[in-house]
């Protein structure tokens, strides 16, 4: 069954890919995004509509364009160093955005909500493989920012009449395999697209390894990286999941395999078939040393796989897209 998914932020990178995966499966889709930092060309086909989810006349109105059965929210800003130089623009944002959202969902009576959360909710947690159950303790003001919204949905969810999939992503990564969408953030901070983009000469390099001295084999952080394209089915198969059901419900994404930033390099470097020049760096300030995602609660209860997420497959379909950017 088809159905018409309101996404908010859908001309971003994970956003996009969304987007497309849906149209793929027959889906109508509008788009609502004020192009603070999406483009407008990786919306393709879907409708657009531009607008800030702070303006609530603009929210409305798209709301009332065509009836909406559900709504996926992905519209945050989302740079860590940004957040603590400016942590009151995060929470209007991050947080005063969702709840907006909420109140014209509810307007609107639209019950279903896929929300973009972030493994930053749980920062430094113990243990090997971090679980839903784990503490929501974030240590930088974006982190907290989606923590906050977190709480608001919960706290919108009890009254009854919503339903919430919070998916706390780990690393995206990979772009579509068409080369048409991928990664493009200005300024870039991801350490994939960093790497790519000096591979094929956009940047001028070197890479930057920021910190050898942690605490893990080869002394570099350590991150579980998830395809876009598997971030998008988890979305698809949350917003079906959903269906008669009410409640806050969060899901970690990731692959449940950790990578250290050199495994990464040496990947890209074999990936793209050139060196790729590097330099140590100090540590990145609010860096945990490893981010590792238990996926156990998604793969039993929403029947998900992370198929494409092994590092080959992220790091040749994210260069396909780098060696030959769209937008
Ligand atoms: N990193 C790096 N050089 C870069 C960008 C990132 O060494 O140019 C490291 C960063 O310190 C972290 C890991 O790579 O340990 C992943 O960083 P990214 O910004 O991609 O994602 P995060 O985990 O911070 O959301």
């Amino acid at each position: 069954r088809t159905s018409h998914i309101l996404v908010c932020g859908g001309a971003g990178y994970i956003g996009s890919h969304l987007v497309r995966h849906l149209l793929e499966r027959g889906h109508r889709v509008t788009v609502f995004d004020n192009l603070s930092t999406g483009h407008r060309a990786a919306v393709g086909n879907a409708d657009f509509a531009e607008g800030d989810l702070l303006d609530s006349a603009a929210l409305g109105r798209v709301f009332a364009r065509a009836p909406v059965d559900a709504v996926v929210h992905f519209a945050a800003l989302s740079i860590v160093a940004d957040s603590v130089r400016d942590p009151e623009r995060y929470r209007r944002n991050n947080v005063d955005g969702t709840v907006n959202l909420v109140r014209a969902m509810r307007q609107a009576g639209v019950r279903r909500l896929v929300f973009s959360s972030s493994a930053a909710v749980y920062g430094n947690a113990p243990g090997e493989w971090i679980d839903e159950e784990a503490p929501k303790q974030p240590i930088n003001p974006y982190g907290a920012s989606k923590a906050m919204a977190e709480d608001a949905l919960a706290d919108a969810c009890r009254d009854g009449g919503l339903a919430v999939a919070s998916l706390r992503y780990f690393n995206a990564a990979g772009a579509h395999p068409s080369g048409m969408i991928g990664e493009s953030h200005q300024p870039e901070t991801h350490l994939i697209p960093n790497v790519l983009r000096i591979a094929a000469g956009a940047d001028a390099g070197p890479v930057q390894i920021f910190g050898r001295d942690y605490p893990t084999a080869d002394g570099t952080c350590i991150r579980d990286y998830v395809h876009v394209d598997d971030l998008a089915d988890a979305h698809r198969r949350a917003l079906a999941w959903l269906e008669g059901r009410d409640g806050f419900h969060p899901f970690n994404l990731g692959s449940g395999r950790g990578f250290s930033v050199l495994e990464v390099l040496e990947a890209a470097c074999r990936v793209a078939g050139r060196p790729i020049r590097s330099i140590d760096a100090p540590r990145r300030s609010g860096d945990p040393h490893r981010l590792v995602a238990s996926i156990t609660r998604a793969e039993q209860m929403l029947g998900w796989l992370p198929l494409c997420s092994d590092l080959d497959t992220m790091l040749e379909t994210a260069w396909r897209w780098h060696r030959a950017p769209r937008f």
